[in-house]
């Protein structure tokens, strides 16, 4: 089944968008998702900041080193997992994206998870755990909670998970942040992996 999308794909990755004329204005660049196209785990953030613009990666800056260090932790390699948004170009600012850009920015979202085919999806932070459930979303208490979400044709089981940036400005949200992230490893399978022998050596 195809999902539709505005723009131009090749693969999984926009070549081409012209579908959200504010963040058109706003952005330097389309930051697409990284990672395996193939990944068990994928995270997907808000949108792309400064940074990311600027290098055209997602969760570049302080929040990805957050994100990262916590996955090392895991023993789990930036590597190992993808890790996209739920738009692709930043909007100016860094407001968050209006209804109708998520909602032009979904079937790029949804052809990316139909090829990645990923056995966990986590949503990281109010805006893309609110896009993929369709409802509000109170991220710090329903943190670890998973859920059954439709993303274009296909179902994918989502773990809602506090911003890796919100333990920058809370610390009590580290212990949010890690037990979640110790529950996605587990459901992803990563405990399972390399008879447990972290994946972290491959790279
Ligand atoms: S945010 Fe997504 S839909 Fe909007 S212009 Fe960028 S690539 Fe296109």
């Amino acid at each position: 089944m195809s999902e539709s999308y505005p723009g131009e794909m090749d693969g999984i990755e926009v070549t081409a968008c012209t579908a959200c004329p504010e963040l058109c204005e706003s952005r330097s660049r389309i930051v697409n998702g990284t990672g395996p196209t193939d990944a068990d785990l994928v995270f997907v953030g808000e949108g792309p900041g400064a940074q990311e613009d600027e290098q055209g990666e997602p969760f570049v800056g302080r929040s990805g080193g957050v994100l990262d260090e916590a996955l090392r932790d895991r023993g789990v390699a930036r590597g190992d997992v993808r890790i996209t948004n739920c738009v692709r170009c930043r909007p100016p600012e860094n407001r968050d994206p209006k209804r109708g850009e998520l909602a032009n920015c979904k079937g790029h979202l949804a052809v990316e998870l139909r090829e990645t085919d990923p056995d966990l999806v986590v949503t990281l932070g109010k805006v893309p755990s609110e896009h993929l459930l369709e409802r509000s979303v109170a991220v710090t208490k329903e943190a670890g909670d998973v859920h059954d979400a439709r993303v274009g044709e296909e179902q994918y089981r989502v773990l809602v998970c506090v911003h890796p940036a919100a333990t920058l400005y809370d610390r009590s949200q580290e212990s949010t942040l890690a037990e979640t992230l110790d529950e996605a490893v587990a459901l992803a399978g990563f405990d399972d992996s390399a008879d447990g022998q972290s994946r972290l050596g491959d790279y």
